[in-house]
């Protein structure tokens, strides 16, 4: 089968993903084996090339937004059968045993395992999932507009939930991409109020189809005073202006799984008055479920964008240039 790796992290311009033959993966027990339709193409695969995230194994295959079909089932399998068709997320697997995942949180589980990270994802023809770590997607969902929900869409939710902004009260989000277009949607679903402030004419122009409530650039202030935020650019240069742009009591989250440096903080000016900085860190089965179904509801949809399987390094190139806005999949 087809699979791209990453052979030497570096900047995406030196090419550090390679496309190679592989043998057809088996599944192990308790795996199922998915037929690639489409992987949405996040940042953190970006990362992950460009070595902000070290590899935790040699040449593996990224891709962490799969919608595929199931076509074998390893033993011991109970949940899955051949023909179904599934999502195939980031988490890919926890110990259900430390005190994080007895608690509930497994997304901050000690032993977690990242599909296209621990293990390879779905840069490829095929791909190996637990079972109980796969969604079972909706038929009536498009392989291509589900792909971006998968991780972007259910990270995006989490964050929305972290910002912990009331009904009817006012959001703001930095950067506007993948995760940031359907969680813009989301929010405005659910009656918030929503200011975009991002680089780049195309994201902009992206906020401004999508109907938000008003759209800047990152050094501008939002044109009131924010509930609750999301970071969603990588940019930590910016957190000390998103702080400031919150009222009092409002919250700061993360979105990201990488963050370039935070500049120091001024406790007067950046935090004082119960303003709140928050990360998030990947997401349970419950989030990825709970969005999921909400999406399906609310009609969230994508703006996407196809690449060949075969030129998924010029999709991770173009991402790095923002040379498209909303999200890109590759098509098997
Ligand atoms: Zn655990
Ligand atoms: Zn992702």
């Amino acid at each position: 089968m087809r699979a791209w790796i990453v052979d030497q992290p570096g900047p995406i311009g030196g090419r550090p993903l390679r496309q190679v033959e592989r043998t057809d993966p088996e599944p192990s027990r308790g795996q199922v084996r998915v037929r690639v339709l489409t992987c949405g193409v996040c940042r953190t695969d970006l990362h992950l090339a460009e070595g902000d995230l070290k590899p935790r194994r040699q040449a593996v295959t990224p891709g962490h937004e799969v919608v595929g079909v199931v076509d074998q089932v390893g033993p011991g399998c109970t949940r899955l059968s051949v023909g179904d068709r599934v999502g195939v997320p980031w988490l890919g697997g926890t110990d259900g045993s430390c005190r994080y995942c007895r608690r509930g949180d497994e997304n901050l589980c000690t032993a977690p395992t990242f599909t296209g990270w621990d293990v390879d994802g779905g840069y490829a023809d095929w791909c190996c999932v637990d079972e109980r770590f796969a969604y079972a997607l909706p038929e009536r969902l498009d392989a291509v507009e589900a792909a971006p929900l998968l991780c972007a869409g259910i990270i995006g939710y989490r964050a929305l939930l972290a910002a912990e902004v009331p009904p009817g009260g006012r959001l703001g989000i930095y950067g506007f991409g993948g995760s940031a277009h359907l969680t813009a949607q989301v929010a405005m679903k659910q009656g918030l109020r929503v200011h975009v402030l991002t680089r780049g004419e195309a994201n902009q122009a992206l906020a401004a189809s999508l109907g938000v409530d008003s759209v800047g650039s990152v050094h501008d202030r939002p044109p009131e005073p924010l509930d609750g935020a999301i970071l969603f650019a990588p940019a930590g240069a910016l957190v000390p202006g998103a702080l400031q742009s919150l009222d009092r009591g409002g919250t700061l989250a993360i979105a990201g799984i990488w963050l370039s440096e935070i500049p120091a903080l001024d406790y007067e000016r950046d935090l004082f008055q119960e303003r709140r900085l928050r990360s998030v860190t990947a997401n349970t089965r419950a989030d990825g479920e709970a969005f999921l179904t909400l999406a399906d509801r609310l009609k969230i949809k994508a703006t996407t964008h196809r690449y060949p399987l075969d030129h998924a390094d010029q999709a991770l190139s173009d991402l790095a240039t923002g040379a498209f806005n909303g999200a890109a999949v590759l098509c098997t």
